[in-house]
């Protein structure tokens, strides 16, 4: 399904409907059930709109037992009131909301002293709806250098074949060539020197990803800034880099405090992340910043005047909820830098655990560890002929598990894996649940006369 289409069969049945659900009178106002693909002739009562509604979502999954977002799925009672307070505040709208526009300013300020951007006080960032559009924001940003320095030629970015669908999407709306760098071995990530070596006088940036999201892991953007330097010490090309740092931007700085990846390499040049993952925060906030104003081409930022005040914006949208620039708020002052590393680290002891303890079944083998991020990916072991990891990903659905399955890249298209993303919320007593349903369920794995799933994608759902 690529996009939403109309009804595929046109006299589909209308909403089912209850005569209990009535307002008052069971018999009375539910005579006409609403029809599902257009717009009902007459209104229904409130309540019993909301029970439809409701009952329409009762089947979508437990958000708690889903191991393949990475998107927060708990926040407090606390902080879902304050949202609640929010919710008809336009974060466009600055100078009707000025306090909601403090807020995200003291974010950004947050964000790029635990960056460590050489003067928190110039750096220049703003909020998105998410990672995408935070890459969108600084992929042009990118671009915009380069074409002030350049006059032909076509753009391209650098990156690992590794890297999360946006930048797909960035290259294809914007016009940039992707230049991937592909697996190789047991490298499922970007290579710095392959790196290197992609770029010319048309490479607008190299992107690193702090932690890849198809195993957890990091990849190494010290090493990529110092390839680079040595590129610029030999060519002359002086290629800045972008860290996506969708997930690792909010884990790092709290667990890997030595791990030298952010504005202290002067190379970098902007960073993003997603509030809504371990920002802890519910889906739809995103952060991108940049070094300094120099790294923002100041033809990109508008002036908003129409609402009353002159306020600079960047951003692919106009109106967009405040309403989760407030919870990102709230949740730094929550839980500050000590609170953070508490939760980050507990969800990381649950990953590290429970990959050690499915690495112990003896079938599987671990690609990666949880140590970075607090996901692992693992495949079957050479000897397991009987079943793959679309089987098991699709034998965990049956228990309420969402855990995908996924095929890698090249060079190692061969390579097919399940992936477990820890989140704050996936206690050590759920893994403990996880692995008894997964161990339960391998005496029948390893019956199966031989691999059972035929239809891959269905198995797998989703994984970026
Ligand atoms: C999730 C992710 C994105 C996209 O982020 P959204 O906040 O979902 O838009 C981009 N890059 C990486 C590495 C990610 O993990």
């Amino acid at each position: 399904m690529p996009l939403h289409q109309g009804p595929e069969k046109p006299d589909e049945r209308p909403v089912s409907v209850n005569p209990f659900y009535g307002e008052t009178n069971p018999v009375g106002g539910m005579t006409e059930a609403p029809p599902k693909h257009r717009l009902p002739d007459t209104p229904l009562a409130p309540t019993t709109a909301y029970q439809i509604v409701h009952d329409e979502l009762m089947l979508d999954g437990n958000s708690r037992l889903n191991l393949a977002t990475f998107v927060t799925t708990w926040m407090e009672p606390q902080a879902g009131i304050l949202m609640a307070e929010c919710r008809d505040k336009n974060m466009i709208d600055k100078d009707e909301y000025p306090r909601t526009a403090e807020l995200e300013r003291r974010c950004v300020a947050m964000l790029a002293d635990l960056w460590h951007a050489p003067d928190p006080s110039t750096a220049v960032g703003c909020s998105t709806t998410g990672s995408s559009e935070a890459c969108m924001l600084a992929g042009m940003a990118l671009k915009r250098r380069w074409s002030k320095r350049n006059t032909g030629g076509r753009p391209n970015l650098v990156m690992g074949v590794n890297v999360q669908v946006c930048w797909d999407k960035f290259c294809n709306f914007w016009e940039v060539e992707p230049r991937l760098i592909p697996m190789e071995g047991d490298r499922f990530h970007l290579d710095p020197q392959a790196a290197a070596e992609l770029c010319d006088e048309n490479t607008i940036g190299v992107v690193g990803i702090l932690g890849s999201t198809f195993d957890g892991s990091y990849e190494p953007i010290a090493d990529l800034c110092a390839a680079l330097d040595d590129l610029q010490a030999r060519t002359g090309l002086d290629i800045p880099v972008h860290v996506d740092g969708a997930s690792g931007a909010m884990v790092a700085p709290f667990l890997d405090e030595d791990l030298v990846w952010d504005f202290r390499l002067p190379r970098v040049a902007s960073i993003n992340t997603s509030g809504h993952k371990y920002g802890l925060v519910y889906p739809g906030v995103g952060w991108a910043l940049w070094r300094s104003p120099a790294e923002l081409p100041e033809e990109l930022v508008f002036r908003v005047n129409y609402l009353g005040g002159d306020m600079p914006t960047f951003a692919l949208n106009f109106s967009r909820p405040g309403a989760q620039v407030v919870a990102q708020y709230y949740t730094f002052l929550r839980l500050g830098r000590e609170g953070y590393r508490a939760v980050q680290q507990s969800t990381r002891d649950v990953a590290r655990g429970l990959a050690e303890r499915v690495a112990a079944l003896g079938d599987f083998r671990l690609l990666t560890h949880g140590d970075q991020l607090p996901v692992f990916a693992f495949t079957t072991g050479p000897d397991v002929k009987a079943y793959d990891v679309f089987d098991v990903s699709r034998r965990l659905r049956e228990r309420g598990w969402l855990v995908p399955a996924y095929t890698f890249p090249p060079n190692r298209e061969d390579l097919s894996v399940v992936r477990v993303v820890c989140r704050n919320g996936f206690s050590a007593d759920l893994a403990e649940l996880f692995l008894d349903d997964l161990s339960s369920l391998l005496p029948e794995l390893r019956r199966q006369p031989h691999p059972l799933t035929h239809d891959k994608e269905a198995a797998t759902g989703f994984h970026h």
